[in-house]
């Protein structure tokens, strides 16, 4: 679909400068806000074709599995407070490690949020 012009490390394929086939024009990079993912791209400036990014195109739809499924977690009691267990498949998506203070709040009555990290600015 194109052609890889310059690798300037191998660490990051969005290091490479892409050149629509079709156009024969060099592309140029950006991204794309999908349910508050950012997707790197590089875009076409003549037809405006995208080659989206591999890797968060990965996470993104590891994170649309995610988002599809319904987890039942038991809530029990610990000393004073109360624990749920958070399903491993969402830790490895979080990428948690380790013992670590996390953030939540009520939304509205039967309804909890937590929050894994400091809230991304979708700008
Ligand atoms: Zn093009």
């Amino acid at each position: 679909m194109y052609i890889l012009l310059v690798y300037t490390k191998m660490e990051d394929v969005y290091d490479a400068t892409l050149v629509c086939n079709k156009c024969n024009v060099e592309t140029t990079k950006s991204y794309v806000i999908k349910d508050g993912f950012k997707i790197r791209i590089w875009a076409c400036p003549r037809c405006k074709k995208k080659w989206y990014h591999p890797k968060d195109m990965e996470d993104y739809n590891e994170f649309r599995k995610l988002k599809k499924r319904d987890f039942e977690v038991k809530l029990r009691p610990v000393g004073n407070s109360w624990a749920i267990s958070i399903p491993k498949e969402i830790i490895q998506f979080e990428n948690v490690h380790e013992t670590k203070v996390i953030r939540m709040c009520m939304d509205e009555p039967g309804k909890l949020n937590i929050y894994f990290r400091k809230i991304r600015k979708v700008y």
